[in-house]
């Protein structure tokens, strides 16, 4: 009797001191960094003009994979964000495109947009949830298995991107209303009023100090050797502005580009995310309490300048540059805020980018536009001549044809006969390289390639009757500028690095699937995986 009791205290005893040390092991805190619409070249391109503490700090210190890519159609900044933090794809977690065609509500919606809710410190943008998300983030996990202890929040430009990654369960998720506001705010589906500091953080002047300052290169625009020259035509404008030449002058351009919107495309932008998560990190006290908290970070301003002047601009180049030091910044203040040995990094992107398609055509690459007035005139066309109906056809969005399914019964005909009619002859069109419908989808599996990318990406609730993939740098968008969303490298291709505690230094040139982060992180949390987690863990980066 006496003895048991001995062994019953001792064993009690040893899983108190394991449990103890497991806490240990485990980061204070998590910053996941998602970077909207880098492509992984980029850090390869723009090295020489790196300092040694950003970008180079993770990638000589950290565990690198050269060869991560998005595994789904569409690659764009919604379900990038949402498959980084689930750990699986459209096919599962539901957010299928930015904006898509509700084909119960019978209209277009936004991923993010819930009416239920208001807005929090400001008059508009605030009404907002993740609840189309249909899994759990791993943020969520790391709430679960520590009780909800633990702070997890969501900081960023894009309301998607900062409402995604924090999950269902943040504490809180913070993106910036442009306009007339300039500030940061959220919605009542996390709180009924903004923490003292984000109202001082409102209030600090630094949005106004931004604005004032005019972008211009950071080093002398001759050096920047690694893109082509500034005054191009296959670059947008700012309105007011006669060409895509550097200053560009934000004070003055504002009023005619949406008010503070316009610090969303400029460095400014990523500047403002930057102080405004340290800001956050101070403020709630975040790598300091006995539980692990995570800080789910995405600067967007690469996105809205990739898009505005394309992959191979001085403009991109220079944001680049300057995120370089936004995350030697960062970091710097991580060391002493939440101390070296405590913290571990990711970071990623949520999609690449493809070459401006006119500049591709200017140097004898493949390339070009879909005309997509066209293309929804010849799809009622072929409805008419086929099924003498216009009206079978309920939506075109995303590559997707939405089917009137009510009135192709009414009228007597077959869905997948309707469908397959459709895929058979828009394969002709211009710009488009591949149809399929979804009962083809539904009943075959592929194993690899594009078909498999568009079936990742593919949700048999959400999406649409027929999809179209566009031919290789053929996009449906202006000739300046660029845009992503396919399943083809140049969309797929992005960074990764673990950084920090628990992870091992090195590389590698192995294909990795970008919806393998999730499940690495929950491991490394010592959480479960998210609910519907599809990805595997990446053992060789952890310790
Ligand atoms: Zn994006």
């Amino acid at each position: 009797m006496k003895a048991i009791k001995i062994i019953g205290l001792s064993l009690l005893l040893s899983c108190g001191i394991f449990a103890q040390n497991s806490r240990l092991q485990k980061p204070k805190l998590v910053v996941g960094i998602v970077v909207d619409q880098m492509r992984y070249d980029y850090l390869k391109r723009f090295d020489s003009k790196f300092g040694a503490d950003g970008f180079k700090r993770l990638l000589n210190n950290g565990y690198v994979l050269n060869n991560a890519h998005f595994n789904y159609i569409p690659t764009y900044t919604a379900v990038g964000h949402t498959s980084i933090y689930t750990g699986t794809t459209p096919f599962y977690h539901g957010i299928i495109s930015n904006n898509w065609y509700d084909k119960y509500l019978k209209k277009s919606i936004y991923c993010v947009d819930d009416d239920r809710y208001e807005t929090v410190g400001a008059k508009k943008g605030g009404k907002k949830s993740p609840y189309r998300m249909l899994s759990t983030t791993v943020t969520d996990q790391l709430h679960l298995a520590q009780n909800m202890s633990g702070k997890t929040i969501g900081v960023s430009i894009k309301d998607r991107s900062a409402i995604l990654p924090a999950g269902h369960t943040a504490n809180a998720a913070y993106w910036f209303e442009g306009k007339k506001e300039g500030k940061f705010i959220t919605s009542t589906f996390y709180m009924n009023k903004l923490p003292k500091w984000a109202i001082d953080f409102n209030k600090s002047g630094k949005v106004k100090k931004y604005l004032n300052t005019p972008w211009v290169t950071k080093y002398p625009i001759d050096t920047y050797t690694e893109s082509i020259a500034d005054d191009n035509k296959f670059e947008g404008l700012f309105k007011g502005e006669k060409s895509p030449i550097f200053p560009h002058n934000l004070a003055k351009l504002a009023k005619q580009n949406g008010g503070y919107d316009i610090l969303k495309a400029s460095p400014q932008g990523n500047a403002l995310v930057e102080d405004f998560a340290e800001a956050t990190i101070l403020g709630e006290n975040m790598g300091k309490g006995m539980f692990t908290d995570f800080l789910a970070l995405s600067f967007s301003s690469t996105d809205y300048i990739g898009h505005k002047y394309g992959v191979d601009s001085k403009e991109v180049e220079d944001v680049y540059i300057r995120l370089d030091q936004e995350i030697a910044d960062f970091l710097n203040f991580l060391d002493t805020q939440v101390g070296k040995d405590n913290y571990t990094v990711f970071l990623t992107a949520d999609h690449a980018a493809v070459p401006v398609p006119s500049y591709l055509n200017s140097l004898k690459i493949p390339a070009g536009y879909i005309d997509v007035k066209a293309l929804v005139k010849h799809i009622s066309t072929i409805a008419i001549n086929r099924f003498n109906s216009a009206d079978i056809i309920e939506n075109i969005s995303n590559y997707q044809i939405f089917l009137n399914k009510d009135k192709i019964h009414k009228l007597g005909l077959d869905v997948n006969i309707v469908a397959q009619t459709l895929a058979d002859e828009l394969i002709t069109f211009k710009g488009i390289y591949k149809t399929i419908t979804a009962h083809t989808l539904q009943t075959t599996s592929f194993n690899r390639g594009i078909l498999k990318f568009l079936q990742n990406g593919y949700n048999q609730k959400f999406s649409g009757d027929v999809l179209l993939i566009p031919m290789p740098a053929t996009i449906a968008y202006g000739h300046t500028g660029t845009t992503h969303g396919t399943g083809y490298n140049y969309d797929t291709h992005v960074p990764l690095i673990f950084y920090g505690k628990g992870i091992k230094k090195g590389y590698s040139n192995s294909y990795y699937p970008i919806i393998d982060i999730a499940p690495t992180m929950a491991t490394l949390l010592g959480v479960e995986f998210p609910n519907a987690t599809s990805g595997k863990v990446i053992t060789e980066v952890l310790k």
